[in-house]
């Protein structure tokens, strides 16, 4: 069975479900790993060194930057003239995209967040969870190629081999229209909570500080915004000395407190890290199903009723003013940081 992995990067950093989509492919057969953009000289040796046997390269100064058009038409030509039986993506905002696409251009479908895959004969079945998660489906793609999504964290990583090779071909870009991007904003391409093996979350109890005095001058909602973002910097401080990353609620986000690219749960981003540390959240059935997988969760709220205890293996009942500064300190020293 030959696999296409698509390696997917922002300016050169790899989304780290790539390598694990490389290890699955391992699983069934041969894996073309291909990787678009321009110098692309390191993804390229990490493709090989994590297991691919093949790499096809387009490196080109028109897909420098990622477009969806230029990208599908470009992947779909290599589907078509190489035929393989999968093609994996590592599922980000841009692959939901390219997958889609690319479906569509090759006439087959997309089998979304797989978590498993099993093989009966020549026949893909894949394991997914459907209705936020509450129930897992088995499923077949009957078109070919077989397209596929994984999740982050959801397949291990395999070993890098460092100096492994294989071999390498030069595609070519395969587009009629071609376009630039001006910019991106920095905040939203640095948020990638997917991959985060900690996660830090606030809600709406982080503008709750009534001692915090805001700046003269402002409105009732200019202050609300700027004492949560007081509460935000004692989230985001525990975050990094954890080396983790910063997540929201719902009623964060469209606070105005913090962007989108933060938000976690049915409208957000499902996640699954190692450890969830949830500040002044009550734990609305929307939040929970984007994060109750995580392995351990901690909960600090005011009020020992807040539904997220339930989901908790730890739980603080306190005001996340007092605890969040006191936990940071203390990790500090136990860190020797
Ligand atoms: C269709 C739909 C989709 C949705 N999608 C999402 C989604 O993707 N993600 C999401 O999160 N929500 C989503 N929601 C919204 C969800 O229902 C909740 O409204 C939201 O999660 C509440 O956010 P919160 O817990 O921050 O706020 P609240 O429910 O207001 O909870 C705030 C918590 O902070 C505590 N608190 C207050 N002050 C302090 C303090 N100083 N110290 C400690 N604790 C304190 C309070 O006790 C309270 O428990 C969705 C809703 C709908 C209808």
């Amino acid at each position: 069975m030959k696999t296409f992995v698509y390696i997917d990067h922002f300016k050169g950093e790899v989304q780290p479900a790539s390598w694990e989509a490389i290890g699955l492919a391992k699983t069934f057969g041969t894996v073309v790993a291909l990787v678009f953009g321009s110098g692309l000289d390191e993804i390229v040796k990490a493709a090989f060194e994590y297991g691919a046997d093949e790499v096809i390269v387009v490196d080109d100064s028109a897909l420098t930057d990622y477009r969806a058009e230029p990208y599908a038409s470009t992947l779909s030509a290599l589907a078509s003239s190489s035929t393989p039986d999968l093609i994996l993506f590592p599922a980000t905002a841009r692959t939901r995209e390219l997958a889609a696409m690319s479906a569509v251009d090759l006439n087959t479908g997309v089998l979304t967040d797989v978590t498993k895959f099993e093989l009966n004969g020549s026949q893909l079945i894949a394991t997914r969870p459907i209705y936020e998660g509450k129930v897992l489906e088995k499923t077949v793609c009957s078109g070919k190629p077989v397209i596929a999504t994984i999740p982050g964290r959801a397949f291990l990583k395999p070993e890098r081999v460092v100096g492994k090779k294989g071999t390498l071909t030069k595609g070519e870009v395969k587009a009629e229209a071609l376009t630039t991007v001006q910019g991106y904003s920095a905040s939203e391409s640095a948020v990638n909570l997917g991959d985060a093996g900690i996660i830090v979350s606030g809600g709406r109890g982080v503008s709750n500080n009534p001692a915090l005095v805001p700046p003269a001058g402002m409105d009732e909602k200019q202050a609300e915004i700027w004492r949560a973002q007081q509460g935000f910097a004692l989230v985001t401080e525990l975050a990094k000395l954890l080396g983790g990353a910063v997540g929201a609620s719902r009623a964060a986000v469209d606070g105005g407190y913090i962007p989108y690219s933060h938000q976690v749960g049915q409208t957000g981003k499902v996640v699954s890290p190692e450890l969830y540390i949830a500040c002044g959240i009550s734990g609305a059935i929307q939040h929970l199903v984007g994060m109750r997988n995580a392995k351990i969760i901690i909960a600090i709220n005011k009020d020992a009723d807040a539904p997220i205890f339930k989901v908790a293996r730890y739980g603080v009942v306190g005001d996340l003013f007092a605890i969040v500064p006191a936990l940071t300190e203390a990790l500090k020293k136990k860190l020797g940081k």
